[in-house]
């Protein structure tokens, strides 16, 4: 399938990996929004967060814990979690993510 987080998910093309779990892989967006602007994608494909829901509902709650690590990780915690669903809404990649957006990323130790 002709799908660039499919991709990513196999290694085919390269992105910058911040994290990963049994169903879920986080990475930064190529054209960050904020200041932190990462996205949770399951490995497996999903057209969108729906299909992911009834599809395979563990995938969608370790997506979101695994949202929640990241977001702890690269902001003081307080971050959103968004998901496109259809093209109306702004979603241009057909494989289920939820983008985690923050304005104040964590300070440097
Ligand atoms: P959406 O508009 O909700 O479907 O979000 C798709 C997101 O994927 C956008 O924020 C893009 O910047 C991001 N994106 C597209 N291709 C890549 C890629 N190869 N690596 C990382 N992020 C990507
Ligand atoms: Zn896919």
């Amino acid at each position: 399938m002709d799908c660039v987080f499919c991709k990513i998910a196999s290694g085919e093309i390269p992105a910058t990996l911040i994290g990963e779990s049994e169903h879920s892989l986080a990475f930064m967006d190529i054209s960050p929004r904020q200041p932190i602007h990462i996205l949770v994608v399951p490995r497996q494909h999903h057209a969108n967060v729906s299909e992911l829901a009834f599809a395979h509902p563990e995938a969608l709650v370790d997506l979101v814990q695994l949202g929640s690590r990241v977001a702890a990780e690269h902001s003081t915690g307080s971050y959103r979690l968004t998901f496109n669903t259809g093209e109306e809404a702004g979603q241009t990649v057909f494989h289920a993510h939820g983008h985690i957006t923050s304005t104040t990323p964590k300070k440097q130790k």
